[in-house]
């Protein structure tokens, strides 16, 4: 049987790719790298509209650099590349339309996880650094099956010229709006009184596009249920008392209302869950030995990439290789 990996990374965004980084500068060798997407960064490459401009502050909530991985306020094309280049420089291999489905830790200490394309990869330590976007946060009402392709958990297919419902009220659903209003009739709804979970420049842009006319902001609008409207395929959009419209109509409703822990992917691994929470150590070692939670997954709904830099640093000086000498920070960054 084939040597076991030093480490199999599962994930290749910030948090997995940064493991990758710091773990390669610590001086581990046989490393290998996961991706469910057919690339990485997969989660920023789908969910961030194109030109988005990326905030280091993000959720108003900046950190220091503690491993070798940092970034600024830069553009989405600027982080992509960034992340690819620290993935070139450090000789990473990514294995990408790999999404790995079962992962569990064998009598002889060993992980082996399973790919989509049923390969086996085994590996003496694992990080995970899946992210919590591949489990979209669903309304709390039933979205009927024949308006599948009139809903959406990110941008893509919503064609432009139709008129589209953006829920949401943190600086996704702002950015989304942003985006979409160029070339969509677009309504932003926020169940709150103010988006007190964006940032001032989110707030800014969305404040100056109610003013212009070119974006219906809607507060208070909490949605009470959807139904497929008479004339269909459009989504009639029924909002609970007191907000502003009673009933309206939609082409397209987009949802961005965060992402949640795959704790059933964790549980299934043996990892202990509290409450919505994984438990971790202080360098996010789980309940199992040798299994690591990196980046959204341990960040508690208040994720960024500084801090899933700063996390994979963590595991990787404090679990994986304590005592490593690592290069000097601020190595890598725009
Ligand atoms: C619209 C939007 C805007 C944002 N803007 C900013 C910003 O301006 N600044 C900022 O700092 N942060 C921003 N964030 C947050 C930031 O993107 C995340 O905190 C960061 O990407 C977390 O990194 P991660 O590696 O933990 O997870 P992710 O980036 O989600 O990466 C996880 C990776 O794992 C892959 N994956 C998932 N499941 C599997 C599986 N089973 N097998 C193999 N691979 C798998 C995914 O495809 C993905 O590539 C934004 C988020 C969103 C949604």
């Amino acid at each position: 049987m084939e040597t076991p990996l030093d480490l199999l990374i599962v994930g290749a965004g910030p948090a997995g790719i940064a493991a990758g980084v710091e773990a390669r500068l610590a001086g581990l060798e046989r490393i290998q790298l996961l991706e469910k997407g057919p690339k990485p960064s997969w989660s920023i490459q789908k969910l961030y509209a194109p030109g988005k401009r990326v905030d280091r502050a993000y959720l108003g909530l900046d950190a220091p650099q503690e491993g070798v991985m940092d970034i600024q306020d830069c553009s989405k094309d600027a982080c992509i590349a960034l992340l690819d280049q620290a993935i070139k420089t450090h000789r990473l291999p990514v294995e990408c339309d790999a999404e790995v489905w079962k992962l569990h830790k064998g009598e002889d200490g060993i992980f082996t996880a399973v790919d989509s394309r049923d390969r086996a990869w085994r590996a003496r330590t694992v990080v995970l650094a899946i992210g919590v976007y591949g489990r979209p946060n669903k309304p709390g009402y039933p979205i009927p099956p024949t308006l599948k392709t009139q809903t959406h958990f990110d941008l893509n297919q919503i064609p432009s010229g139709t008129k589209v419902l953006v829920i949401g009220g943190g600086n996704t659903a702002l950015e989304y709006a942003d985006f979409l209003h160029r070339e969509h009739d677009t309504t932003l709804a926020y169940r709150g009184a103010e988006f007190g979970k964006a940032n001032d420049t989110n707030r800014g842009i969305v404040a100056r596009l109610a003013a212009e006319g070119s974006l219906r902001v809607w507060m208070e609008a909490d949605v009470e249920s959807l139904a497929e409207a008479a004339e269909g395929p459009k989504a009639k959009v029924k909002f609970k008392a007191g907000a502003p419209v009673e009933v309206d109509q939609f082409d397209h409703i987009v949802y961005a209302i965060g992402g949640s822990t795959p704790e059933t992917f964790l549980q299934a691994a043996g990892a202990q869950i509290h409450g919505k929470v994984p438990v971790v150590d202080s360098a996010y070692q789980s309940t199992v030995r040798g299994l690591y939670l990196a980046g959204d997954l341990i960040a508690g709904g208040k994720g960024s990439i500084i801090k899933a830099f700063n996390s994979a640093h963590r595991i990787v000086a404090g679990g994986i290789c304590p005592g490593a000498s690592q290069q000097p920070s601020g190595t890598e960054g725009p």
